[in-house]
Formats: C-alpha cells, sequence, structure tokens
C-alpha cells in the first residue's frame, strides 16, 4: 500500500469526532485498535512482529542476530493530539520497507520497526516509558506502580491488555541486536518551513523535565466566605503560571502548565486543593535546573502570601541528548547524494530515540510542519512532504541496512 492508503486507512482509530484530536492512550481500545492494524499491515509486508517484554511492537525483516536497523516511532498521543506525531513514522517506516521490498532490495542486516508504548506519558504521566523501560531508564517497580487518573497502575492497565506486567524491565538482549535506531517524525516547531526544505535531521534534543505542583488550601462557600479569611490555591497557583512565562522567557527557556486539577472543583466554591503539572525545557540542563528553580520557589512565595501549603515532586527528567554524529553525517551524505538538502535541527521535544540515544547510535528525521503546531488536531503535514519523507527513510535504509 502507497503511504497515502495506510494513511487513510490509520486515520479513523482513536480521533474524537468532536475535536477532531487523537486520544489514542496506550492499554486503551484504541491503542489496541493501532497495534492491530501495525501487526496486520506489517505481517502483510512479510516482516514478523513481536511484542517486547515492556509492551513495545518489533516488525522484523531479516533474521540477523545483531546490526539490525531499527526505524519507527508511536502511536499514542496526547489528549486530542494530531494525527502526525508518532503516527507519521511508524507509517512512513512501513512505506519505506514496502519500496525497498517494491525494488527488490535485500539487506544485508535485518530491518526493523519498532512501536514504542506510552511515548507522550499521556496516560501514566512518563513520557518515552517504553523506550526507558527497554533502556534501564526506569525501574521496573516504580514503573508498575504508575497511575492514572482513575487510579488504574500500568501494571492493571497491561493485565487487562493481556500482558504480564512481571516481565518489564531493561532488555539487554533486544538493545544487542539494534546497530542504528533512525525515528523520523513530524517537526514540532516551524524551521524547516522558512529555509524551504521537506526534511531535517536532528541535532540534539533538550533536556526536559515535568514537575508536580500541589497547592493546598481550605474548601469554602463562594459566596459567605470573606475574600480575607479564604486559603484558596487557586490564588497561588495562577501566580505560578503566569511567574512560569516570565521566568522561563528571560532564560530562553520553556515552561508549560499543561495540566490542572481543581478539588473539590465545585463552580460555586473555593478549592480545598489545585494539583497541576508544570512541563519546562531548555537548550542545556543548567539553564533547565535554574528555570524550575525560580519557578519553585515563585509558586511557594505565591503559597506562603495566600496561606496555602505548597509542595513540589519532580516526575521525570531527561537530560539532554546529543545524537551520533558519524550517523548524522552519513545520513546527511545519502540524503545530499540523492539531491535532498536537509538542514540539521535541535528540538525541544522528547523522542524515543533520546533514550535509545544512550545505547545504540542514533538518529531523526524531521518531516516540514507548515505551521510548527504540534500536539493538537491542528498538527499537519502536507501529503508531498510525507512522501518525500518516506523517499528520504528509504534511501537512509537502504545504504544503512545495504552493507553488512
Ligand atoms: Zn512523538
Amino acid at each position: 500500500m502507497t503511504f497515502a492508503a495506510l494513511w487513510r486507512e490509520l486515520e479513523p482509530f482513536g480521533r474524537d469526532q468532536g475535536t477532531g484530536g487523537y486520544r489514542r492512550y496506550s492499554w486503551t481500545p484504541a491503542d489496541a485498535e493501532c497495534r492491530a492494524w501495525f501487526t496486520r499491515q506489517a505481517e502483510n509486508l512479510g516482516l514478523t512482529v513481536e511484542q517486547d517484554r515492556n509492551g513495545n511492537l518489533w516488525a522484523w525483516w531479516g533474521s540477523r542476530r545483531s546490526g539490525a536497523i531499527v526505524t519507527g516511532s508511536h502511536l499514542d498521543s496526547v489528549p486530542d493530539g494530531g494525527g502526525y506525531d508518532g503516527a507519521l513514522g511508524v507509517v512512513s517506516a512501513l512505506a519505506a520497507v514496502e519500496q525497498l521490498k517494491a525494488r527488490d532490495f535485500y539487506p544485508e542486516r535485518a530491518v526493523a520497526i519498532a512501536v514504542f508504548t506510552e511515548e507522550e506519558g499521556a496516560r501514566f504521566r512518563v513520557a518515552c516509558l517504553g523506550s526507558r523501560l527497554i533502556t534501564g531508564a526506569i525501574e521496573p517497580a516504580s514503573a508498575r506502580g504508575l497511575r492514572d487518573d482513575d487510579g488504574v497502575t500500568l501494571a492493571a492497565a497491561m493485565t487487562a491488555a493481556g500482558r504480564d506486567p512481571s516481565l518489564l524491565g531493561p532488555d539487554e538482549d533486544l538493545l544487542a541486536r539494534i546497530g542504528a535506531f533512525v525515528e523520523l517524525h513530524v517537526e514540532q516547531g516551524r524551521a524547516l518551513a522558512p529555509m524551504g526544505a521537506a526534511i531535517g535531521v536532528a541535532m540534539s534534543i533538550w533536556p526536559h523535565g515535568r514537575w508536580r505542583f500541589d497547592f493546598a488550601g481550605r474548601a469554602d462557600h463562594a459566596g459567605t466566605a470573606r475574600l480575607a479569611d479564604r486559603n484558596d490555591p487557586m490564588l497561588p497557583y495562577a501566580s505560578t503560571v503566569l511567574a512560569a512565562r516570565r521566568l522561563a522567557g528571560e532564560r530562553g527557556a520553556v515552561a508549560t502548565f499543561g495540566k490542572v486539577i481543581a478539588e473539590p472543583g465545585g463552580a460555586n466554591g473555593v478549592n480545598s486543593a489545585v494539583r497541576s503539572w508544570l512541563d519546562a525545557r531548555a537548550a542545556d540542563e543548567e539553564t533547565l535546573a535554574e528555570t524550575a528553580a525560580a519557578i519553585r520557589s515563585a509558586a511557594a512565595d505565591a503559597a506562603a502570601e495566600h496561606g496555602v501549603t505548597f509542595e513540589a515532586s519532580r516526575e521525570s527528567y531527561t537530560p539532554l541528548v546529543r545524537f551520533d554524529e558519524g550517523l548524522r553525517d552519513r545520513i546527511t551524505g545519502v540524503l545530499g547524494a540523492a539531491g535532498i538538502t536537509a538542514p540539521v535541527l535541535p528540538t525541544a521535544a522528547g523522542h524515543d530515540a533520546g533514550f535509545l540515544a544512550a545505547r545504540v547510535p542514533t538518529a531523526m528525521l524531521f518531516v516540514r510542519n507548515p505551521t510548527g503546531v504540534s500536539h493538537s488536531p491542528a498538527e499537519h503535514a502536507d501529503l508531498a512532504d510525507c512522501e518525500a519523507g518516506v523517499h528520504a527513510l528509504a534511501l537512509v535504509l537502504e545504504d544503512l541496512a545495504g552493507r553488512p
């Protein structure tokens, strides 16, 4: 099937009719549909699909036990996410393998397409969970105990989906089979459009952290409680949101409160608690640490001012990732020889490639996003650019897997 035909098939799974956004959360029925679809498509291409101990899918072409060239991405989404984040890398991988098979390419090294689980952390709050587990970047016991908003643990969700969570953990055998990992991804941000380039190559990933900010006050009546007598946690929360914007801006970093839960959340009451999540990223780890510390201290000050208690805890942290320079140069060389100019760019978005990079030579290809909008139903890539991405990925796989 062509890229466009594959895309049309995958498109409806997990799409919310009201918002047009995707809700493909791991270990839910929408996720199961995506996995079943991928398995079917990979098997149609003659690939052998396996599920690893951490729930990631691997579709193998060729059986060599080492030096495999792996591509792929993820199929889960953020709440009301766009259709391209993750899915573009998986669909492009299927289409690229199909192109290589159509031209009778024989892989001297095995080629595999990986689909990583819970990349977005939308359900269990730890991003890149599947690749963290494989590489030992998270303790299996703490992964098993992660809870979603309904209190369901990852272990329970996996069990309900027919998986054995006791198997979770580092997968050295699998890592030993990988010679290189190349993830294709829709661009998140808008660097390629002004350069007139359809394809980019990643240089690095900004360090990235998520913190939970809890403000606890006292529930009260919105009509009868005098303003001066209130301990309203919404006030320091609101002031922290504004402070985060200013403090990040001053440091060239980014900071976002994207999730907030007000408790008990009545429209006619002062809340007893506000739970919120800060996502912060910066070009280097020192700037990120400074930014997060400054936001924490602004929150503590605001809480004290309103008679509210404040606690912060770090839920996840991903250090700066530098991709393999040799692999990157080889890829830009292959693309250049085919007349494709692919600028080298840093990115502020996290990816499974960032975790794989700690263990195996890793690279990323980006496909132009004309508006730069991502994690939104408005996320888009033009079909011609997606096809250019498939072409570029096929060239790269052909080069990397074509030599023993
Ligand atoms: Zn992604």
